[in-house]
Parts: C-alpha cells; sequence; structure tokens
C-alpha cells in the first residue's frame, strides 16, 4: 500500500496556487516509457510532474495525465534553449499547452537563463512568460538555473517576482547562496537532481544516517530536502523507487543528521554551470 496523496505538503506560490512539496521528474524518462511511468506515479501518489520542451515527452505527459484526471495533477514544463525570442516562446508556449491537452499549465519556466546567447537577454524572455501569467494560461511562472546576479537582475529590470527557482541542489552541491537569495525575495527553492542522479546514494555519512533512522539513502536525502523547505521531483521509471521516494512524510531527522548532510557539500555539480551553459538543442 501506498502512502495517501494527502500526506504530501503543500507549499503556496503567489496566487495562492499550491504545489506539492514533492513530484516526479521526467527528464530521461524516454517518450516510449512517458506514459507508463508517469501513469505508474500518479498510482503511487505523485500530484506534480516536472517536465520540460526540452524532454521531448509533454505529449506523454499530456495523455497520462488526461487520462487520471487533469484537475488533480500539478503540472511543470519549461521553455527550450532555442526559443528564448519573444515571438519563438509564445507559439513555444502555445504548443506546450496544445501537448499537454490543457488551457493551463500550472507553472512555466524559463529553463536556463543563458547568459552568454541572445546578447544577455534574459529579461525579454521572463517578461514574455509575463504575458502568459497576465492571460490566465500559465497560473504561476518561475525560473530555472538562475544565478543571485540574474535574480537580482530581474527584480531591478521588472515587476514580476519569479515563483521559483529550479537549481541543482542536494548534499554534494547544498547551493546555499542561490537558495538564500530566494527565500530572502520570496522565491521557492526546487531541487533538481536531489540525489544527484544517484552519486549520493554510497556516501558512508548518508549511508550511517540511513540506518540509524532506518530508511534508506534516497529516503534520507529527499527527507533532507523536505526539511530544509524545497520542492523536489526525483525520477525514476521503476515503480519500487517511485514507491520508496515517495515516503518521506513519517520519519523526521534530526538536527545533527541535517547538519552532517549539508557538510557534506564539495560543490561538485552533476550538471552544467548555468554562467556559461549555452546549449542549444538541434
Ligand atoms: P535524480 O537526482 O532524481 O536521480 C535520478 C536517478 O537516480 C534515476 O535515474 C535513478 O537511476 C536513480 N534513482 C532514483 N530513485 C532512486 C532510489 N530510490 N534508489 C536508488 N537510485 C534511485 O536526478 P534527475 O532526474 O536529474 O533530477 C530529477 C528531476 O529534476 C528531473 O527528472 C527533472 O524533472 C528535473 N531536472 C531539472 C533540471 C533543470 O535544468 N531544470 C536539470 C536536471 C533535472
Amino acid at each position: 500500500m501506498s502512502p495517501a496523496p494527502d500526506t504530501v505538503p503543500a507549499l503556496t506560490l503567489p496566487g495562492d496556487v499550491r504545489i506539492p512539496q514533492l513530484g516526479f521528474g521526467v527528464y530521461q524518462v524516454e517518450p516510449e516509457q512517458t506514459v507508463e511511468a508517469v501513469t505508474a506515479a500518479l498510482e503511487v501518489g505523485y500530484r506534480h510532474v516536472d517536465t520540460a520542451q526540452m524532454y521531448e515527452n509533454e505529449a506523454e505527459v499530456g495523455e497520462a495525465v488526461e487520462a487520471f484526471g487533469r484537475s488533480q495533477v500539478f503540472v511543470t514544463s519549461k521553455l527550450n534553449n532555442g526559443l528564448h525570442r519573444p515571438d519563438d516562446a509564445r507559439r513555444a508556449f502555445d504548443e506546450t499547452l496544445r501537448k499537454l491537452r490543457t488551457d493551463t499549465v500550472d507553472l512555466f519556466l524559463v529553463h536556463w537563463p543563458l547568459p552568454t546567447l541572445y546578447d544577455g537577454d534574459y529579461v525579454s524572455t521572463w517578461r514574455t512568460l509575463g504575458e502568459f501569467l497576465a492571460d490566465g494560461r500559465a497560473r504561476t511562472i518561475g525560473v530555472s538555473n538562475f544565478q543571485v546576479a540574474h535574480l537580482e537582475r530581474l527584480a531591478a529590470e521588472t515587476d514580476v517576482v519569479p515563483a521559483v527557482n529550479q537549481i541543482e541542489v542536494h548534499p554534494y552541491f547544498v547551493n546555499d547562496e542561490v537558495r538564500a537569495y530566494g527565500a530572502a525575495h520570496g522565491i521557492v527553492t526546487e531541487a533538481w537532481s536531489p540525489i544527484a542522479q544517484g552519486k549520493v546514494l554510497d556516501d558512508p555519512v548518508i549511508v550511517d544516517i540511513a540506518e540509524a533512522v532506518g530508511r534508506t539513502p534516497a529516503q534520507t536525502v529527499l527527507r533532507w530536502h523536505v526539511q530544509r523547505g524545497d520542492i523536489v521531483f526525483p525520477k525514476s521509471s521503476r515503480r519500487e523507487r517511485m514507491e520508496e521516494n515517495f515516503a518521506l512524510f513519517d520519519f523526521e531527522l534530526d538536527e545533527s543528521a541535517m547538519a552532517a548532510l549539508t557538510a557534506l557539500d564539495r560543490g561538485e555539480r552533476t550538471g552544467p554551470n548555468p554562467d556559461d551553459f549555452n546549449y542549444i538543442p538541434s
């Protein structure tokens, strides 16, 4: 038996939009496996799915979510890197809604700031997402992989504060400077690659804490994120791992365990540095 979906706490975003603190990520889930994976995750109890135009599985997410019941699921997508110019972003957003089979996406993000492309102009891109918020087709909007300098520029040049910043966070890369900026400015942190794609799970400190609380290393690390107040959406195509990653709300880590996990920080990213990332999918 899986825990009930209502065991997952929700956080409140601007506009009183409630977002489940635990979701299901579909990065690197092949399109042909996505309907099955998302359906399994919804059956397990997940009510929040994180996709992106870049993942090329929005249509399959849309199919699974529609079959389950669109109104029951919080759905996020993200603008692709090659589509930052306002007209491209508008067309791409229309396409996202069509593929997700919905009139309204719950959260739409600028996937990467790409400060070395588009003459460094991620501000116009952000303003374009503001149109989708204003016309109601995005319930909330946010950014992803924005560094403090990028967030400061949005604050200086626009009126809309991102609801979230989705950034790499795990025990080997705690990313506390960007998280602290978010906390001080009303921007919720979403932690991507929360278990560093599995790389932190055999760390002896994590294994010891997991044994002490009688949980798995993945549950221990995901619980650390939840207690730090971040949103997480671990990815797995295997149902037993979806169940494992969902069972986070019936135990707690004490202060010393929390501190020991945070102290594992090595400033070690698993993904690219947003300051120079310039990948455009072909
Ligand atoms: P993750 O940290 O969630 O790790 C996923 C991998 O860990 C899986 O492929 C699986 O092999 C393994 N795993 C999962 N559960 C496990 C368990 N219980 N025990 C052992 N191994 C387990 O990494 P991720 O998929 O990169 O990140 C999660 C989500 O974050 C993505 O699916 C995506 O939605 C989002 N994301 C966003 C960005 C961005 O730029 N905004 C970048 C990367 C990921």
